[in-house]
């Protein structure tokens, strides 16, 4: 779950063989406390703290930190573009997300582990995840109609 715990990125940096640097530290850092967001909020709420950065350095940075394991790219359905939450280790939550406003939460697995779901049919390919989805209607969103 990405809650509100420590990340230490420099530790999770070397770890999976990155160079530490400031930018990447500054991404982590910034979905840590913010997760779910995109390339361009995380890229918004940078601008004012590091000097010099650019929307595609922050794409860079998402992809090498994606590819890396450290970040979890989240595709949702209703969501515009992909959004992006530090991964830890053994993580599989899933998500509920309004169809109104695009809010995303967290929730917990359902069933504990990976992959959650079984297909009645394989067609012989092993089964790494479901990604689930729950598509829902806030309740903020529910009392504006
Ligand atoms: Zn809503
Ligand atoms: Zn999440
Ligand atoms: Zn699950």
């Amino acid at each position: 779950m990405t809650v509100a715990t420590e990340h230490h990125a420099p530790e999770r940096l070397r770890a999976a063989g990155l160079r530490v640097t400031v930018q990447r530290v500054a991404v982590i850092e910034t979905l840590a406390a913010r997760p779910h967001a995109s390339a361009e909020s995380v890229f918004s709420s940078l601008r004012d703290r590091l000097s010099g950065v650019a929307l595609p350095t922050v794409h860079g940075i998402l992809g090498d930190l994606t590819g890396a394991g450290i970040v979890r790219r989240v595709s949702l359905p209703d969501a515009a573009s992909a959004l992006y939450e530090v991964q830890d280790e053994f993580d599989n939550h899933h998500h509920l997300q309004c169809v109104e406003c695009g809010r995303v939460e967290d929730v917990a697995c359902a069933v504990g582990e990976a992959p959650c779901l079984h297909p009645s049919h394989d067609h012989g390919m092993r089964i790494i995840e479901a990604s689930v989805t729950y598509r829902a209607i806030c309740s903020d969103c529910e009392r504006k109609k």
